[in-house]
């Protein structure tokens, strides 16, 4: 998993909207980082869809990730996806185009 992470802090977390200048992560140590934490899950939900359907990617994703999310409520709202607040969900594109990389030897 070492490797997902290490891709995903160069090339999601280096524009992401909470980190710094450097790239580093700004959120406070009572934050947590859906990202990072589901990191396992996010990269099973890609191994196991067919990575070519984003949108199919993307519906795993809510249902795998999200259900376990304390962010989330059981009627599947979520006020931080609904804030853009999420950086799996503002990112999910380049977090699977990350880790097809890293898969591929590309990065
Ligand atoms: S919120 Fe997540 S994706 Fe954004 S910088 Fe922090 S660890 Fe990286
Ligand atoms: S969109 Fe909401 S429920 Fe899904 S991972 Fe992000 S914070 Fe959690």
């Amino acid at each position: 998993m070492e490797k997902y992470l290490k891709a995903i802090q160069q090339n999601v977390c280096a524009i992401c909207v909470d980190s710094n200048e450097s790239g580093h992560c700004k959120l406070t140590d009572k934050e947590i980082c859906a990202v990072e934490y589901f990191l396992p899950e996010i990269v099973s939900v890609i191994h196991n869809s067919n990575t070519d359907d984003l949108q199919e990617c993307y519906n795993r994703l809510k249902e795998i990730v999200c259900v376990n999310c304390r962010a989330q409520t059981l009627d599947g709202y979520c006020y931080l996806r609904e804030d853009s607040n999420c950086s799996l969900d503002r990112y999910f594109s380049l977090i699977i185009e990350t880790i097809l990389k890293v898969d591929s030897g590309e990065i």
